[in-house]
């Protein structure tokens, strides 16, 4: 099917179901694509400085129509914060925010999940629309409700599933992001090919990947659009990750056990650790017997061609095995104390597996660290 750009996706959750919308262009019908959702016609915006000073005006006269504050904050992960938290809510409260008014979120994850989670506790809970400025957000973080911010104790560890009430992703916006954030978007992407859907890995692999690191418009719309509609499907039918939403952590585990020795000060992206981590999940599928080799080599071979990291390129991230295992044991997808992997019996069919040995994860980082130092 050719994804038309008119035809909103739909995420399916009963009376909280909500479109997405994905194309070239939507920003400037943003008045119209939102009118409905706010009968105040008061907005609040919450963006960061990067977005806003890139497409700041823009916004302004998309919504000329209606009454808008907003709120700019810093870019980066550290806004997703108490202090980060407290200075959105204490805006809404100087801007006299109701219930009938509306938040939106104009920005990358980071501002999603800000601006959500604010959106979900102020005067227990206000609607919010998410415009996800990132190729990340557009795939990922702005579909499926999953809001947070971070503390000394982890990532993500204090937030509320609520979902907004519209996602309007517009491809034009993605033009500006820097090839690091666009390849760490293109990771999660990839991972809805591996995880259910092998035909578009095989798109991807053949001419999807290439065009769409290249900004061609139509493969950066079929790409989000697959991709939401993969999410919405996963997401209605496990909003609160009981079962297969675990699935859309693919790579994630030996992701996050990365990204906690790397630290989260910008050294490792997520999607950067996202891309070797899956790169690492069907290595360990591959040798658990799970997974024919062709399927982990045709993996590793897309992504040194489109020069995603992977697993030779960790290089010295993998020289402590048994404190990156220590770090797998962390995880939030773990069950009683035992490590949860998801792993795949081939590119396109990835599974969940529970309680694996720390024993199997040990000897498998050992064999990558002596082979890939
Ligand atoms: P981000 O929001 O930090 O954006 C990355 C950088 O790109 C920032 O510097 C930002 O200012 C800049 N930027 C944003 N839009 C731009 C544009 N159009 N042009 C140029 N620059 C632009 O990071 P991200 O990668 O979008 O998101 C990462 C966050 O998302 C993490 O905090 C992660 O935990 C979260 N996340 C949440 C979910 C979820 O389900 N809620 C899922 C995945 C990730
Ligand atoms: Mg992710």
């Amino acid at each position: 099917m050719i994804p038309s750009n008119t035809e909103p996706l739909r995420v399916d959750l009963g009376e909280r179901s909500y479109p997405i919308h994905i194309g070239s262009g939507l920003l400037s019908r943003l008045g119209s694509l939102i009118q409905n959702l706010v009968p105040s016609k008061r907005i609040i915006i919450v963006t960061d400085e990067t977005v806003h000073g890139l497409y700041g005006d823009a916004l302004a006269n998309a919504l000329s129509g209606y009454t808008t504050h907003i709120i700019v904050r810093p870019a980066g992960e550290a806004q997703k914060s108490m202090a980060g938290l407290e200075s959105v809510l204490e805006a809404m409260f100087k801007a006299g925010l109701d219930r009938s008014d509306l938040l939106l979120a104009f920005g990358g994850g980071v501002i999603g999940d800000l601006a959500g989670f604010a959106a979900s506790i102020y005067k227990r809970g206000i609607p919010f629309v998410q415009i996800p400025t990132t190729l990340l957000s557009q795939v990922d973080s702005s579909v499926g409700g999953k809001t947070a911010i971070n503390n000394e104790f982890g990532k993500n560890l204090i937030g509320a599933f609520y979902q907004p009430k519209a996602v309007i992703a517009d491809t034009d916006l993605l033009s500006t992001l820097s090839v690091r954030d666009l390849k760490a978007g293109y990771a999660e992407v990839l991972k809805y090919g591996l995880l259910g859907d092998r035909k578009f890995f095989e798109w991807l692999d053949v001419e999807g990947g290439k065009r769409l690191l290249g900004l061609d418009p139509d493969a950066l719309s079929k790409a989000i659009f697959i991709s939401c509609q993969t999410k919405a499907r996963i997401v209605a039918a496990d909003e609160r990750e009981s079962g297969q939403r675990a699935l859309l952590n693919l790579g994630h585990s030996f992701a996050h056990a990365l990204e906690l020795d790397a630290g989260y000060d910008g050294d490792l992206l997520h999607g950067e650790a996202v891309s070797a981590g899956m790169d690492m999940a069907f290595s360990f599928s591959v040798q658990a017997g799970y997974c024919p080799a062709e399927d982990a080599a045709k993996l590793s071979k897309h992504l040194e061609k489109l020069d995603m990291p992977r697993i030779p390129t960790l290089g010295e991230r993998l020289s402590d095995p048994d404190k990156l295992t220590r770090f797998m044991g962390q995880d939030k997808k773990n069950e009683a104390g035992k490590i949860t992997l998801i792993l795949a019996h081939a590119i396109g069919d990835a599974f969940v597996q529970k309680a694996v040995p720390d024993e199997d994860v040990k000897n498998f980082l050992t064999t990558l660290s002596e082979n890939g130092l």
